[in-house]
């Protein structure tokens, strides 16, 4: 039997999410999430697509399971996943699995491609941990745990800055002392980039390119937000920086500002460190200028007439059009804008600020395409176009099973870390 199944894991610090794939037809053969591990209130949300409609539903497929209850730390987690996917007939112990894919936010300057997971790897990604140490951590408790669960398969590490690795100089680094910035390993890495990566090609695809024709500014617009410049198929410029934190107005990051607010903050504010790092990344954004985070709201909010939530939502397309004229004098040529995740692909109301009175650039959409409501990807700039305006759903997880496979698939899995 051939192996062709991937489990594709994302761990957060008190969360897993996870999903099955077959890569003969890239179907989705399960789903879940863990949440709040290490509490009492955990919950565990398991959704089979298998049974007889696949990923449209019928048999059990498409019907959730829950499980409430503490889950004490990650292995009981990925335990208690296994024991879930066993009941479907996914088990771990499936010889149908042919490798585990782990989403790993930071890669640091040298994992510039998926890697197979070895101890080097591991020590590396641990090494990371100063400059992502929310993230790294977890991800790490995540890939030891199903190590230990299954030491026979190939664990892959896909990193989220593996994309942007291909930014020149002139773009990744901060122009600060660069004793002290390279001491410190200070520079602008990236982040999202299975994402852009991902909707760049399916760009192309849409626009009937190659990738290596086409230049994209890529805006993913989740709770998270990052722009990227990708010309001819490479990242060249991309808006977060060495961490989350910077480029656009997030759902609760305040993105760019002048560093000095947070002297300004500590020195006059008497704020301490852990505050202004919690006030700029938990309680700024869109949350710390009208109080919801979420866009459906603040768009019902914005047709109530809420004052608040229009200057939250007048800020938030202000940077954003920054972004998008600052990547256009970066790449020069542009062939499309790619909107993509929650509030790209949904959020009509935010495509067409983002490019309204840009008609100059070549950029408009078309009012009827840009309310269309679709999973597929799309154009919504109007017949003829210069540049494509394009809605195109996001898959990380479909990216990370893919690069995944084709790493184990194709047996060229040595570990590239060359830090
Ligand atoms: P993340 O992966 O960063 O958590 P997502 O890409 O799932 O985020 O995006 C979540 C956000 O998408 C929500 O916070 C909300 O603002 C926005 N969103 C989701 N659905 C809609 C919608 N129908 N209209 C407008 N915004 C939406």
């Amino acid at each position: 039997m051939t192996a062709t199944r991937v489990l594709v894991l994302n761990s957060g610090s008190s969360s897993v999410k996870y999903q099955l794939l077959d890569m003969r037809d890239s179907s989705r053969l399960a789903l879940g999430l863990v949440e709040r591990i290490g509490e009492e209130t955990s919950r565990l949300k398991h959704t089979p697509l298998v049974g007889n409609g696949g990923e449209n539903g019928g048999g059990n497929g498409g019907e959730s399971r829950e499980r409430t209850g503490p889950i004490a730390d990650h292995e009981a987690a990925l335990k208690a996943v296994a024991e879930e996917l066993a009941k479907d007939g996914l088990g771990l112990d499936s010889p149908e699995l042919a490798a585990i894919g782990h989403r790993v936010v930071h890669g640091g300057r040298h994992f510039t491609e998926p890697t197979i997971i070895d101890e080097r790897v591991l020590a590396e990604i641990e090494r990371l941990i100063p400059v992502a140490p929310l993230h790294n951590p977890a991800n790490l408790t995540g890939i030891r745990t199903a190590q230990a669960l299954r030491p026979d398969l190939p664990q892959v590490a896909v990193f989220d800055t593996a994309f942007h690795t291909t930014m020149p100089e002139s773009a990744a680094r901060y122009a600060i002392d660069v004793t002290t910035a390279d001491e410190h390993r200070i520079r602008r890495y990236g982040f999202h980039g299975t994402s852009h990566a991902y909707v760049s090609r399916a760009t192309a695809r849409l626009l009937g390119r190659d990738p290596s024709e086409v230049n994209v500014i890529v805006l993913h617009l989740g709770n998270g937000a990052s722009a990227s410049a990708v010309r001819a198929g490479r990242c060249v410029d991309t808006s977060m920086g060495l961490t989350p934190l910077e480029g656009l107005v997030m759902g609760t990051r305040s993105g760019d500002l002048d560093p000095a607010v947070i002297f300004h903050l500590a020195r006059v504010g008497g704020m301490s460190m852990d505050e202004i790092d919690t006030l700029l990344n938990k309680k700024s954004g869109l949350i710390g200028l009208c109080g919801d985070n979420d866009m459906r709201e603040i768009r019902r909010r914005v047709e109530e007439g809420d004052e608040r939530a229009r200057l939250a939502f007048d800020i938030y397309i202000h940077r954003l059009r920054k972004y998008i004229g600052a990547y256009y004098a970066v790449l020069g040529r542009v062939d499309a804008v790619a909107f993509t995740a929650g509030v790209g692909e949904n959020a009509a109301p935010v495509r067409e600020a983002a490019v309204a009175d840009l008609e100059g650039l070549g950029l408009a959409v078309d009012a009827e395409r840009n309310s269309v409501r679709s999973d597929e990807p799309r154009l919504v700039s109007p017949e003829g176009a210069r540049v494509a305006v394009a809605v195109v759903p996001t898959d990380e997880e479909l990216e990370i099973a893919t690069q995944t496979y084709a790493l184990v698939g194709t047996g060229n899995g040595s570990a590239q870390a060359h830090a």
